[in-house]
């Protein structure tokens, strides 16, 4: 049996298309409502004939859904949550997806009425894409998705939400929602910070050209430019939203980085060498756990 009959999605983007998508795909019979804030996007939505119903409001949209996920901008969870409060059908499970738990759990607590079963998610997958368009089915697979539910959740809710994820190809995780925080503040949110740093260094340097820059980019920094083609508007409240993970994370960084200067600086060949071991080895072990492309150079094509 299908855990939920009816979805309501807010927020079309990369993420909330993708599940579109894939309820179509894998729950064809699931009911399917949504509603964006960008009228454009609405009409596209249309198009791409990703929704049964797409509504003018996002009250409109959860109205009999069971299953309501916010798709929108960490920063933006509270508002949408302000706005569906009363439209909510009893019993109705709200999720979302958002890349920060602890402070979209506090957003929603503080705008959705207290009965509410509120189970956040996050599915940690995803592409430098944002839009209706750049969404696809199979975004989900083999991919993980970490749901992080308050003590004392609602068993069966909880349940219902893993069966939803699981059936869109998903492992599904739980996870207490400041330990998610400061998990992905070192695999996602430095990762991309520290990208969106070299690559706005490359691009401010005097006497190297930005024609320069983009020619010998397969150096190592259009690896870089991929993570920082990421969306601004999502990353500023990522960073934001999960400040003081980030700040620690930071902390420890700046003193590794600070130790890997001093190593450079009296030629101390051992403890780089060393390094760049353990690191070739944490490569290895994401290549056999199935979380990246096993050929040389990400599996890009050199035909
Ligand atoms: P996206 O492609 O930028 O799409 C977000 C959509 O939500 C946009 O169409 C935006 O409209 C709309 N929106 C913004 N505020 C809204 C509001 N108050 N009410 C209704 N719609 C609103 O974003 P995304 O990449 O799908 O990310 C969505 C969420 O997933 C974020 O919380 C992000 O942290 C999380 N996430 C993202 C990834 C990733 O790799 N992208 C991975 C995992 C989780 P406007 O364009 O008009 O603002």
């Amino acid at each position: 049996m299908l855990p939920f009959s009816r979805v309501a999605i807010i927020g079309f983007g990369l993420i909330g298309s993708s599940i579109a998508r894939a309820v179509r795909a894998y729950m064809p019979t699931v009911a399917l409502t949504g509603h964006d804030a960008d009228a454009v996007v609405r009409e596209r939505a249309m198009v791409l004939d990703l929704f049964d119903d797409v509504t003018d409001t996002p009250g409109a949209a959860v109205t009999d859904a069971d299953l309501v996920i916010l798709c929108v901008p960490v920063g933006a969870m509270g508002e949408v949550g302000a706005a569906i409060a009363d439209e909510l059908a009893a019993g109705a499970i709200v999720s979302d997806v958002g890349s920060a738990k602890a402070s979209v759990l506090r957003d929603l607590r503080a705008t959705l009425p207290a009965d509410t079963p509120i189970i956040p998610g996050h599915p940690v997958a995803g592409t430098e894409y944002s839009g209706p368009d750049a969404g696809f089915a199979t975004l989900f697979r083999q991919r993980w998705c970490i749901l992080t539910p308050e003590d004392g959740a609602d068993a069966t809710a909880v349940e219902r939400l893993r069966s939803f994820w699981t059936r869109l190809g998903a492992n599904v995780e739980m996870m207490d929602a400041r330990h998610h925080d400061l998990v992905l503040a070192v695999t996602s949110h430095l990762p991309h910070l520290i990208a969106y740093t070299i690559v706005g260094t490359a691009s401010d340097l005097e006497d190297v050209t930005q024609s320069e820059v983009i020619k010998y980019s397969a150096g190592g920094f259009r690896d870089f430019t991929r993570i920082a083609a990421s969306d601004p508007t999502m990353w500023r409240d990522v960073f934001l939203s999960n400040k003081d993970a980030v700040l620690e994370m930071l902390q420890r960084f700046s003193e590794d980085l600070t130790m890997l200067q001093r190593a450079i600086r009296w030629d101390d060949g051992e403890t780089l060498f060393n390094l760049f071991t353990r690191t070739r080895a944490v490569r290895r072990g994401i290549i056999e756990q199935g979380q990246d492309d096993p050929g040389p150079d990400f599996g890009r094509s050199h035909s």
